[in-house]
Parts: C-alpha cells; sequence; structure tokens
C-alpha cells in the first residue's frame, strides 16, 4: 500500500524514470526489445531474467498506467487491456469453465449483455439475470457452481446503485467472486475492492480519458487473480497499446479534480430537468428524490457526471429533443469534457431485444447525458431551448 494520498498518487504512482531523466513519463512505442547477446535473449525469455520481451507481454508505459491505476483503485494489482470489452472479455475466459455459472445484473452495458449471452454461453457457462438490487434474487440465483457475480453500480444510463458489500458477502457465502464494474464512478469516487468486491472491471475510455480521445480498459484484482489474467493475455493479446496508456496516465493525474466538476454540473442540471413540465423522471443519484439517493452516498465520495430523464411523448419527443441540442454532441459514447446526449434505446442498448429492454428499463422516452465540463449555465440554456421544441 502506498505511503501518499490519492490526489499525489494519481500524479506519481506507478512512475518511472529512464536514463534520459524526463519528467513526463516516456512513451515506449516499441512492439519488442533488443539485447546484446543470444544469452541475454535466452535468460529473458525462459523468465531467468527480468526484464520485457515483446509488448504483448509487458510495456513500460502500460506498466506505469497499470501501477498507478491499482493504486487509486487500492488493488494489489492491474491489467491494462485494449478496451472495456477486452477487460470484460480478460475476466471471462481466465475465470470461466463449462459448467460454471455467472450471476449478472439485467442493468448493464449492452455490450456486456451481448458478450456474455453469444460467446460465453457457447461454451457452456450457464449466465443468470436479476434485478441487482433484488438482494434475494441474488442470493437464490448464486449456487456452489458460480464463479462470479456481475454487476455495475452506478448503472448506465439509469443510475441503479447496487450494495457492494450485500452482494459481495452473498456470492463470498458460495464460494464466488464478485466483479464490479464502476465506469461511471471511477477510481477517484468509488472503490469497490475496499468494499468486499475482489474485481473493478474499467473502461479508461470514459472518464480515466475524459476527453473522448482513446480507447482502453483495465482489471484491478489481487496480485493472484491478476497473474491469471496476464496469463490469458499473454496468449490472447488484447492488449493496450503504449500510446494508449500514455494518454490514460495522464487523464488520471486531473481525473478527481473532474469528476467533482463534472458531479457539480451534472447536479445542477438534474434539479432543473426534476422542475421541468416536459420531464417525466431525472434519474441521477445526486437528487434527494432519487430511490437510491442514500446508498449511493454513503458508497461514493460523489454522483459523477451521467444523468438520465424522460421525455413526455415516447420516441418522438426524445429524438425531437435530440435533433434540437445546438451545444452539445449527438453521440453514443460517456464521460468526455463536452456535454455528449444519446438516445439509449435506440443506440447503446439498440441491439438489445424488446423484451430485454424493458426488462432493464430502457424506454423509447430515455434520453442520457453525459455532463460534460462547459460552463453549467450554457449546459443548462442548450437543454431547455430543446425541450422547449415540445411544447411549441
Ligand atoms: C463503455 C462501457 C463499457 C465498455 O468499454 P469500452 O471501452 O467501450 O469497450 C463497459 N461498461 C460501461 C459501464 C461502459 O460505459
Amino acid at each position: 500500500m502506498s505511503e501518499f494520498k490519492d490526489a499525489t498518487n494519481a500524479i506519481r504512482a506507478g512512475a518511472r524514470q529512464t536514463q534520459e531523466q524526463e519528467n513526463s513519463e516516456a512513451i515506449f512505442m516499441t512492439s519488442s526489445f533488443a539485447y546484446s547477446s543470444a544469452e541475454e535473449a535466452a535468460g529473458k525469455f525462459s523468465g531467468n531474467e527480468e526484464g520485457n520481451v515483446y509488448s504483448r507481454f509487458t510495456n513500460p508505459t502500460v506498466e506505469q498506467f497499470e501501477k498507478r491505476l491499482a493504486t487509486l483503485e487500492k488493488g494489489e494489482a492491474a491489467i491494462a487491456t485494449s478496451s472495456g470489452m477486452a477487460a470484460l472479455m480478460t475476466l471471462a475466459y481466465s475465470l470461466l469453465s463449462a459448467g460454471d455459472r455467472i450471476v449478472c445484473s439485467r442493468n448493464i452495458f449492452g455490450s456486456t449483455t451481448k458478450f456474455f449471452n453469444a460467446y460465453t454461453r457457447k461454451f457452456g457457462v450457464e449466465v443468470l439475470y436479476v434485478d441487482a438490487t433484488d438482494y434475494a434474487a441474488w442470493e437464490d440465483s448464486i449456487n456452489d457452481n458460480t464463479r462470479f457475480c456481475y454487476f455495475e453500480t452506478p448503472s448506465n444510463p439509469l443510475y441503479e446503485v447496487v450494495d457492494v458489500e450485500r452482494v459481495a458477502a452473498l456470492a463470498h457465502a458460495k464460494g464466488a467472486l464478485l466483479c464490479v464494474d464502476t465506469v461511471l464512478a471511477t477510481p477517484a469516487l468509488q472503490n469497490p475492492l475496499t468494499q468486499g468486491a475482489d474485481i473493478v472491471m474499467q473502461s479508461a475510455t470514459k472518464f480515466i480519458d475524459g476527453q473522448g480521445r482513446c480507447l482502453g480498459g483495465a482489471l484491478i484484482s489481487s496480485q493472484a487473480l491478476v497473474n491469471e489474467f496476464t496469463a490469458f493475455m499473454r496468449s490472447a493479446g488484447p492488449c493496450m497499446s503504449p500510446f494508449n496508456a500514455w494518454v490514460l496516465l495522464n487523464g488520471l493525474e486531473t481525473l478527481s479534480l473532474r469528476m467533482t466538476a463534472h458531479s457539480s454540473n451534472a447536479l445542477k442540471l438534474a434539479q432543473r430537468l426534476e422542475n421541468h413540465p416536459a420531464v417525466e423522471k431525472v434519474n441521477y443519484g445526486g437528487l434527494p428524490s432519487h430511490k437510491y439517493h442514500e446508498l449511493a452516498k454513503r458508497q461514493q465520495k460523489d454522483f459523477g457526471g451521467l444523468l438520465s430523464f424522460v421525455v413526455k411523448g415516447g420516441r418522438e419527443s426524445a429524438w425531437k429533443v435530440i435533433n434540437s441540442v445546438k451545444l452539445m454532441s449527438i453521440t453514443g459514447n460517456l464521460g468526455d469534457t463536452k456535454t455528449l446526449v444519446t438516445h439509449p434505446a435506440t443506440t447503446t442498448h439498440g441491439r438489445l431485444s424488446d423484451e430485454e429492454k424493458a426488462k432493464a428499463g430502457i424506454t423509447e422516452g430515455l434520453i442520457r447525458v453525459s455532463v460534460g465540463l462547459e460552463d453549467i449555465d450554457d449546459i443548462i440554456a442548450d437543454v431547455e431551448q430543446a425541450l422547449g421544441q415540445l411544447t411549441e
């Protein structure tokens, strides 16, 4: 464990200077590493000598990102992957065997559902979905064959908050692991590993980058589990590019400050939306009226930058609002300095069946906003003029 506090670790943890004495961490844009002799090469390849061999195995820039992220997540180790979904694949293929069961929240990222349904089931893994805040359902579904439980908190886009300690206790009672996706909270707002989770999954593409530039993902856990993930990585290769690792390493330096600013802007927008006549419902954990406000307050340092709301009039109204925005970007991403607006039912969750959407609460009138860092007055003005189109 680090001797320094989080703000210091975000800037210093994992940093490694070369003989060139650079102050900003170096980008090691190299696929392999060269040796002075055949003997040295043999020593490195056999593992008898420490050192780099090939960037699918280790890369110094990627390692700096992994060390810094592990420190901030309060985990023993981390493994970086080419995207968030690559982290999920690494988790699944490292840990699962035919006959195992996964118990998973229904309210998860659309591609996560697709991956579990199409690419774990076909190898004989059983996937059970539960309402993540129904703890009796978790208890009923976790059996002795359960390898891991999986949920997002807070969830995207409905801001469902799941009690990490509670599900961890139920999983551990049956010898199962708990993996939590805290992409929306980031390590700046929540550390599930200190709340009973065994593994944290991150899409670094989102707030860790924070400026919508590149893809990346990670799993953070005990050294023993990360060793299992590393063995898969070396054979299968969903590794992070050194350039992306460098961008994301720098993203971690300002993550906490950005999350505070995202949270402050999102709360102000949520408060304004809550009182708007064209809006039926606002999903944001920072609102005292939100179903999971108290739990979010207990588990998180702040409420983050993502909210969603339902407009009256279904898809027609939602699309009218989205088509009327002037400042916000219409895109499926989240966690950017720019404010982003999305219609989940026809984009991020468009690959789900109507029945899956209904069960996950993705209605046609739902609009998601990833609140950026522009002046909040400008963001509110844009949302209000777009909503104004509905009453004209
Ligand atoms: C984006 C996202 C993912 C997937 O990450 P990619 O980097 O896009 O592969 C997983 N979970 C959540 C909650 C996300 O928002």
